[in-house]
């Protein structure tokens, strides 16, 4: 990826968080085929390989900043962890856990969870 490319990659926030959810969508999607048996096919991804990338190097450096707060940022690397926030965010809201194992749901009105196989009632 050239230079120019890169920067507007690191600087669409949108792009940013919808890569990453459909990276953590792709991942529950693959668990719960693996473990009900099923297989799906790799679903299609939306954006250029840049944005998977940089989604990475986001989380990356979330660690380390876990680890070391007072890590100081570029603003485009700082709004970028916060698109990575905010799409794990929705996805959390789009997949409550499962209040057995912790999994996340396949749908946010699921009585089933595809981790465990416990089901519950509809409160
Ligand atoms: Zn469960």
């Amino acid at each position: 990826m050239n230079t120019a490319v890169a920067i507007l990659v690191q600087r669409d926030y949108a792009g940013i968080a919808a890569a990453y959810r459909e990276l953590l969508e792709a991942d529950l999607q693959r668990r719960s085929a693996e473990a009900t048996g099923g297989s799906r096919p790799e679903p299609a991804r939306e954006f250029a390989d840049g944005y998977y990338h940089w989604v990475m190097t986001l989380l990356r450096i979330e660690e380390r900043r876990a680890v070391n707060p007072s890590l100081l940022l570029p603003p485009a690397m700082a709004d970028g962890l916060l698109a990575v926030g905010r799409a794990r965010a929705e996805f959390a809201a789009a997949h409550p856990s499962c209040s057995y194992c912790g999994a996340p749901l396949l749908a946010a009105k699921d009585t089933f969870c595809w981790s465990c196989q416990k089901s519950w009632k509809e409160e």
